[in-house]
């Protein structure tokens, strides 16, 4: 490749200049034909001063080409950076995103294993309930599933009398129990609005009437408990119990969804042996008079006599009817002789004492069972039965109705009989003498006479 250097004239040019740089131009000058020399070194300068402009031209074109090469580079390079950046922007975020879903899933594991213990406990709970006989028992079995299920609070479990007018505490627990121990309904915010209360014990929140404000106290709980449409009391949790270190309405949800699964299940066993109790009541208990049935008295003489003949103690019954009861009906109409059945039933009731058994034995007929009682007593008994119903008027729709009198038989073990079967049969054919000999009186069984 040639380079502008190697043209001669540009070669002399270039010497020509280096001279005049070194001041030896003029020496040479003077020596040679001067005009020559002097266009041959313009052409030489001219042609070097094109070949310089060709050159910087060329070399501005490879300059701007580098310039632009070096900005696509600087481009890429920074769009490089940019997407680096990015990328570990992104992952960071990613990292932390992954710690938090991991928190998240610790945190859900913790409450799915709290939840599944409060199921199980509540599942015990209920399985307990179910087979206690007794609303006594049942209230026992609250108790200590509260102190389990609630370890540190304390509560009471308050069920409404049979006026309904009354909440009454059948249960406490804790270290500081509740101080009211009976409260009306409207004294409850929670059985006023049927609803789970929540309420913080802080000077702004609005109590209970029920509820003293206390310092370890910080929020309490009432639940009201219905099932099958009837609501049967509530129950109260005082909650002293917070972890002030963790989120405290984390748990006050937890402690207020755990109580109301709680108060579910023993409304439901409460409301299920109230059944079980009135259904017991319906299949014992005659329903005209509220006496017991002939059944309950034929068992309850059973056991009474076992126990008699154990402990060698007496044992009466009295067998008893209305006079001319037919008359009665006939005269007033079948429903005033409902209410005097209904009268008689009250009257027995109240006549006899609590170890006693009075019962409708069919009709208008009734037995009494006297355990421990010997013959002159029941005689006694049935004597002064006899002359106070003799005064026994009863009113039915504003009418006073006719005076009725009762006509009584008597059989004692041992005396009389020493089988159920037995005495009954006694005190009936006695009861059926004092019928003949002219009604209205008492008549002892002559049976082993
Ligand atoms: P006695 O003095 O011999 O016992 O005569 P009595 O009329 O009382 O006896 P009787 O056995 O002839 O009649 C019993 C009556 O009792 C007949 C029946 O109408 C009545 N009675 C039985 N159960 C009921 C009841 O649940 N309600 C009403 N109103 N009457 C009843
Ligand atoms: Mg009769
Ligand atoms: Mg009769």
């Amino acid at each position: 490749m040639t380079t502008s250097a190697d043209d001669p004239r540009i070669a002399h040019a270039l010497d020509v200049i280096l001279q005049l740089t070194s001041g030896n131009l003029n020496a040479r000058a003077t020596t040679g034909d001067r005009a020559d020399e002097v266009d041959g070194i313009i052409t030489g300068i001219n042609m070097l001063a094109e070949e310089l402009q060709n050159l910087f031209v060329s070399l501005s074109t490879a300059r701007a080409d580098l310039e632009v090469r070096v900005r696509e580079r600087i481009e890429e390079l920074s769009q490089a950076n940019e997407y680096l950046r990015h990328e570990l922007e992104h992952s960071a975020r990613a990292e932390a995103a992954l710690q938090q879903a991991n928190a998240e899933l610790q945190r859900r594991a913790g409450e799915l294993e709290q939840r599944n213990y409060e199921m199980g406990a509540l599942t015990e709970l209920g399985d307990m309930l179910q087979v206690c006989a007794t609303a006594a028992e049942a209230y026992q079995v609250i108790n200590q599933a509260a102190r389990r299920l609630f370890p540190g609070d304390s509560g009471g479990l308050f069920i409404f009398s049979a006026s309904r007018n009354l909440a009454e505490a059948m249960s406490v627990w804790g270290d500081a129990p509740p101080e009211e121990r009976v409260f009306e309904p409207e004294a409850c915010w929670g059985l006023r609005r049927g609803q789970a209360h929540l309420e913080l014990d802080g000077g702004a929140s609005l109590l209970c009437h029920h509820v003293r404000s206390r310092n370890d106290l910080h929020a309490y709980l009432c639940l009201p408990m219905t099932a099958q449409n009837e609501t049967l009391g509530v129950l109260h949790l005082l909650v002293s119990a917070l972890n002030r270190a963790e989120d405290v309405e984390h748990q006050l949800e937890a402690k207020r969804r755990l109580a109301v699964g709680m108060a579910e299940t023993c409304a439901l066993a409460l409301a299920n042996l109230r059944l079980r109790d009135t259904l017991r009541a319906l299949s014992i208990r005659d329903s005209l008079t509220g006496l017991f049935n002939r059944r309950y008295m034929e068992e309850t003489l059973a056991r009474e006599m076992a126990r008699a003949v154990r402990r060698h103690t007496p044992l009466s019954l009295i067998m008893l009817d209305l006079d001319h009861f037919k008359l009665f009906n006939d005269t007033f109409g079948h429903e005033a002789g409902d209410a005097v059945l209904k009268d008689l039933g009250r009257f027995l009731q109240s006549e006899i004492r609590k170890e006693d058994v009075a019962c409708r034995y069919g009709g208008e007929e009734f037995t009494l069972i006297l355990p421990g009682a010997p013959l002159e007593t029941a005689l006694k008994r049935a004597e002064n039965l006899r002359a106070r119903a003799e005064g026994l008027r009863v009113q039915y729709m504003g009418q006073m109705l006719g005076a009725l009198t009762l006509s009584l038989g008597i059989a004692t073990y041992p005396e009389h009989g020493e089988t159920k079967e037995g005495l009954i049969q006694a005190a009936d054919d006695a009861l059926y003498r004092a019928k003949n000999e002219g009604r209205n009186r008492v008549v002892v069984s002559a049976r082993g006479q």
